[in-house]
């Protein structure tokens, strides 16, 4: 199974992770707020992940790590 890791204090909430992933699993956290203020990106359902690195590809801030 891949597993996909967020620098989360990095992450300014753009949501372009959200909208590269074709399992749709990356959402933005709704409780959580990281140390610049921003409800950050995560991944739910790890196990439907397919390893593609869609997500840390389109990520302006390199805020995702994604191994296989
Ligand atoms: S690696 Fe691919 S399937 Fe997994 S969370 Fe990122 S975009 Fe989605
Ligand atoms: S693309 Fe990067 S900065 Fe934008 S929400 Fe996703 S993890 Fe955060």
């Amino acid at each position: 199974m891949a597993k996909v890791t967020f620098r989360e204090d990095l992450c300014k909430g753009c949501g372009l992770c959200v909208e590269a992933c074709p399992k749709k699993i990356v959402l933005m956290s709704h409780e959580k707020l990281n140390a610049r203020g921003y409800h950050p990106a995560q991944v739910e359902e790890m196990e439907k992940c397919i390893g593609c690195a869609f997500c840390a590809t389109m990520c302006p801030d390199c805020v995702i790590t994604v191994e296989k």
